[in-house]
């Protein structure tokens, strides 16, 4: 049976060249899956996972727009339709220069288990384009939304996908984007997710990624006899995902000494810890110039780092918040060398393949992204049923439930693991667990 996990991998990485990312993702998975198909002969005899690494829908589209300068420009469009088994497609559009199918593909990918996990009916989507939101203006992100949705709109719908933000895509765009759709076809509908609060949008949608990860965290922490409070935790990133995780811990007692951007890394020994604090994170995201250095103007305990990643800062948990692949070997080799004892993954693969197996055979207690960062795409489903139902949740409401998911999804990753490796292992516990349900779904609608 593990030929037949073997065999699915060549095959699907034969079937999809060059797109690297998708084939790193499909091989973790499917690799820590091969206790449940030992299982389960039956997955083999209806090519379960042959049907798993082949989005059921891939759309690739033209988009043009005209910049301020009255030039025109040509950028691509992608949605995969990754998996409905269980719900309609739900996951983000991300905008950035380096987007093609195989990043859009392991992003798709993963959103299958990861909304999986959160046990709410969400199916696995994602999309995007290589558009890059860097030094745009406004009317130039509004004309390229509305372009993309021009296209973008006749295969989305609140029952049938529905996309959402991610890289590249905050509150901002997702307003053009509605309002684009609802021009378009006439309807107010809750076909997108994370949009302003007077239109829909649900109360701690912003907050609730960052939230999620330290929930899950501290969850792993009280799992190995530890606490969040008093500890000191270096972030990367500065956008919504490491806004929400700084706010969050701060509020648990522990201090965030770090955030980083594609320019380097800032240290804060007195903590990213006040609302003024918070506020700078948002005002450099929203500067669009994608630097953190002007954090350490502002504060001028701070010191910023040109060029290094938060890893080499000293602290007792690691939370990566920017973009996949961030944690490499040599990243992993340092932690296990420092007495690093916990890494929980922010952004969506985060960690190289063979970091993870690096940091494990360390000792070091990893949670892995779909399952630590699950909470943003489970409020977005709140979101989804908000507008269904014609309702508004208090933001009380959203984040109790939300912090009963991610204490959900841990106990589920744990004793997943516990049950087909006899270990507390949360990598291949989220594997196994969201698959379960999705496996069990394909399994009772046939051969489709
Ligand atoms: N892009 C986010 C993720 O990676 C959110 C997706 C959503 O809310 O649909 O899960």
């Amino acid at each position: 049976m593990a030929n037949y996990v073997e065999r699915v991998i060549e095959q699907c990485k034969a079937n999809n060249p060059g797109e690297i990312e998708f084939h790193q993702t499909v091989e973790e998975v499917l690799t820590s899956l091969a206790p449940v198909v030992e299982k389960h002969p039956e997955y083999e005899a209806s090519a379960l996972l042959e049907r798993l690494v082949e989005p059921e829908r891939g759309i690739t589209f033209r988009v043009v727009w005209v910049d301020d300068a009255g030039k025109v420009n040509v950028n691509k469009g992608y949605r995969y339709e990754f998996n409905s088994a269980i719900g309609p497609y739900k996951g983000g559009l991300r905008f950035a220069p380096n987007v093609y199918p195989g990043i859009i593909k392991f992003l798709g990918f993963e959103q299958i288990f990861k909304n999986s996990l959160t046990g709410l009916p969400i199916g696995g989507g994602k999309g995007g384009s290589n558009f890059d939101p860097t030094g745009k203006s406004d009317a130039e992100v509004m004309r390229f939304c509305q372009a993309f949705m021009t296209e973008l709109y006749r295969h989305i719908g609140p029952n049938t996908d529905v996309p959402a933000g991610d890289m590249g895509v905050g509150g901002r765009e997702i307003g053009y984007l509605y309002g684009q759709y609802k021009r378009i076809v006439n309807r107010f509908e809750g076909v997108l997710t994370g949009k302003g609060l007077e239109y829909g949008g649900a109360l701690g949608r912003a907050e609730a990624t960052g939230y999620g990860i330290v929930w899950y965290a501290e969850e792993m922490l009280k799992a190995n006899g530890e606490e969040l409070a008093g500890k000191k935790v270096a972030i990367s990133g500065f956008g919504n995902v490491a806004w929400g995780a700084a706010k969050k811990l701060t509020e648990l007692g522990a201090t965030c000494v770090t955030i980083s951007g594609p320019d380097g890394y800032v240290y804060d020994p007195d903590g990213v810890g006040t609302p003024e604090k918070h506020q700078c994170m948002l005002d450099l995201r929203a500067s669009g110039q994608n630097i953190v250095a002007p954090y350490a103007d502002k504060f001028p305990n701070a010191t910023f780092y040109p060029g290094q990643k938060p890893w080499v800062a000293d602290a007792d948990l690691y939370i990566p918040c920017a973009t996949q692949n961030e944690i490499q070997a040599e990243d992993a080799k340092s932690f296990v060398e420092r007495g690093v004892k916990f890494v929980c993954e922010g952004s969506n693969m985060s960690s190289t393949n063979e970091a993870i197996a690096i940091m494990q055979d360390g000792g070091i207690i990893v949670g892995p992204s779909k399952a630590a960062n699950a909470g943003g795409v489970a409020v977005s489903c709140i979101e989804m049923g908000q507008n269904a139902g014609h309702a508004c949740f208090t933001a009380e409401q959203v984040l109790d439930q939300l912090h009963g998911i991610m204490v959900g999804i841990h106990k589920a990753c744990a004793e997943a693991s516990q049950e087909y490796y006899g270990k507390y292992d949360l990598v291949k516990g989220a594997n196994i667990a969201g698959f379960l349900k999705v496996a069990g779904a394909m399994m009772q609608q046939g051969i489709v």
